[in-house]
């Protein structure tokens, strides 16, 4: 049986309803900030949205294609 090496790859999707943005993230200042705000939470979503952390990239553009469509992707770091 073949050794699985699994990668860990967490990344950080920043959901901006206002804006209309999804923005993904690895690691970089806005990352190491994040934290509950009134209008935004931690890996649920408030009435401005949120962040949400996922395991890889796939997960994130599957929850793009079928949640945010009509918001503009970006690729922060
Ligand atoms: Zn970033």
């Amino acid at each position: 049986m073949a050794l699985m090496c699994r990668k860990k790859d967490p990344i950080w999707i920043n959901i901006d309803d206002p804006t209309k943005k999804f923005t993904l993230h690895h690691q970089c200042r806005f990352t190491e900030n994040i934290k509950e705000t009134p209008y935004k939470s931690v890996n649920t979503l408030k009435r401005d949205g949120g962040w949400l952390q996922v395991d890889s990239l796939r997960v994130a553009e599957k929850l793009y294609e079928n949640s945010y469509s009509n918001y503009s992707f970006a690729n922060h770091c």
